[in-house]
C-alpha cells in the first residue's frame, strides 16, 4: 500500500546512500550507477567540493526571494551566459522550457512554434504541448494552441519554418525519445532557415548539456549558435534547478512582472551549480571525451555485434543501445539490477546509459562487459 499517486513504476528498492558512482539500497546492496539519477548526478554522490559548498550555504541562508540582488545568481549566470547572453533561473527542465516558450512569443510577437516528433520538453502544459509524444499528451487536451510538429532530421521540416513562426525548439540529441542524434547538416539548415525568417532557435540541453557529451553544451559539437538554451538536470548535481539562457537582444521582452518563480535561483541550488560549473573545466571535459572514446570502441566491438542489438546511438556518455523487440528492455534492466548495475530505458526499446561523468574508465568498461553478458543470454 502506498500513500502516493501512482505516477511512477518504481523498482522495489530505495537507494539510501551513495559515494562517487556507487549507490547502496535499503537492503544493503551496492550498485554501479550507470544512470546518475537520469543524467543528474554527473559528479556522483558526496563530491566534497559540491557538498561542502552546499553545507556552507546551508548555515548562511537558504532562501531570500527574488526581491533582492543576488551575487550567486550573477556569478552562475556569468559562468553560463558569458558577456552577450542573459540568464533566468527556475527549478526544473520543464520550467526552463516554459520560460523559453513565453520569451519566444513575447519577443517575436508571433505565436506558432515548431517542435519535433519524438522530442521531450517536460510535463507542464506548455512544455507538454511541445513534446512530440502522443502517450505523454493523452488525456490532457486541449493543449496550448499553435504548436506544430515535424519529423526530426527530415529535410521537409524546413518547409514549416517561415516568417509566421515564433520559434523552433529541439534537442540536438533526443534523450527520452531514444537517444537519437541530430544530423549536423540538417541542424545547420534549420538554424539558417530560422535566421532567414526571424524565427528563434531554442535548443533544449536539459539532458545533453553540462558536460554529458564531452562538451559543455552538445550544440557546440554541431557548430550551432542558438538564440535560447534551456538546461536543468545536471546543473546542480541533484538539487532542483533549471535555467534559460538567451541572447541579450531578447532582454527587453522580459521586464519586471513578465515572468518569475518563488524558488528559482535559490541560494542552495545555486551554490551547488557554482561548484558544478567551476569543476566543468576544459581539462575535465577532455577526460570525459577520452573515457567516451574507450566506451564507444567497446560498444562497437563487443555490444553492437550482438544478436539482441539493432544499433547503438548517442554521443559522449549519453548512450542508447537499441534492443531487438524480442528482448524487452525492462527485463534487461531487471537482470542488470540483480547483478548490481543500474541502467535506464528510453522510447523504442532502448537501453539508455547516462553514467556519472566522473566514473572511472575501468568501471565504465566493467559495466559494459556485464551488459554484454546479459544481452548475450537474453537473445533467443
Ligand atoms: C528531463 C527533460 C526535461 C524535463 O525536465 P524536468 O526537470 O523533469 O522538468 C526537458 N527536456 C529534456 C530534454 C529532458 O531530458
Amino acid at each position: 500500500m502506498s500513500n502516493l499517486f501512482n505516477t511512477y513504476a518504481r523498482y522495489p528498492f530505495d537507494l539510501v546512500s551513495g559515494h562517487d558512482w556507487h549507490l547502496v539500497d535499503n537492503h544493503g546492496k551496492t550498485y554501479l550507477d550507470m544512470t546518475a539519477g537520469i543524467g543528474v548526478c554527473s559528479f556522483g554522490y558526496n563530491d566534497p567540493e559540491i557538498t561542502g559548498a552546499v553545507e556552507a550555504q546551508l548555515s548562511q541562508v537558504w532562501h531570500t526571494s527574488n526581491l533582492y540582488e543576488s551575487q550567486l545568481q550573477e556569478t552562475v549566470g556569468g559562468l553560463l551566459a558569458g558577456p552577450d547572453k542573459l540568464a533566468f533561473f527556475c527549478n526544473s527542465g520543464t520550467e526552463a522550457n516554459e520560460a523559453a516558450f513565453k520569451l519566444a512569443r513575447k519577443a517575436t510577437g508571433k505565436t506558432r512554434v515548431l517542435a519535433f516528433n519524438n522530442g521531450f520538453h517536460g510535463r507542464t502544459y506548455g512544455a507538454m504541448s511541445l513534446t512530440g509524444n502522443p502517450a505523454i499528451q493523452a488525456g490532457f487536451a486541449p493543449l496550448v494552441p499553435d504548436v506544430v510538429f515535424a519529423d526530426y532530421n527530415d529535410p521537409q521540416a524546413l518547409d514549416q519554418i517561415d516568417a509566421d513562426l515564433a520559434a523552433v525548439i529541439l534537442e540536438v540529441i533526443q534523450g527520452e525519445g531514444g537517444v537519437y542524434v541530430g544530423d549536423q547538416a540538417w541542424l545547420q539548415s534549420v538554424q539558417a532557415k530560422c535566421h532567414a525568417t526571424n524565427t528563434l532557435l531554442i535548443i533544449d540541453e536539459v539532458q545533453s548539456g553540462i558536460g554529458r557529451t564531452g562538451y559543455k553544451f552538445a550544440y557546440e559539437a554541431f557548430g550551432l549558435d542558438p538564440d535560447i538554451v534551456t538546461m536543468a538536470k545536471a546543473l546542480a548535481n541533484g538539487l532542483p534547478i533549471g535555467a534559460m539562457i538567451g541572447k541579450k537582444a531578447l532582454g527587453p521582452a522580459f521586464t519586471p512582472g513578465s515572468h518569475g518563480t518563488t524558488f528559482g535561483g535559490n541560494k542552495l541550488a545555486l551554490s551547488a551549480a557554482e561548484q558544478v560549473l567551476t569543476k566543468l573545466t576544459p581539462a575535465f571535459l577532455a577526460t570525459v571525451q577520452q573515457k567516451a572514446d574507450a566506451v564507444w570502441t567497446t560498444l562497437s566491438d563487443t555490444i553492437a555485434p550482438l544478436k539482441a542489438v539493432n544499433g547503438i546511438s548517442g554521443m559522449g556518455l549519453m548512450i542508447g543501445i537499441h534492443l531487438d523487440e524480442s528482448v524487452p528492455v525492462d527485463a534487461v534492466i531487471a537482470k542488470l539490477q540483480a547483478l548490481g548495475i543500474l541502467t535506464l530505458s528510453a522510447k523504442h526499446n532502448t537501453l539508455r546509459l547516462l553514467p556519472p561523468l566522473i566514473m572511472s574508465q575501468a568501471d565504465l568498461l566493467a559495466g559494459l562487459a556485464q551488459i554484454a553478458t546479459v544481452l548475450k543470454e537474453a537473445a533467443v
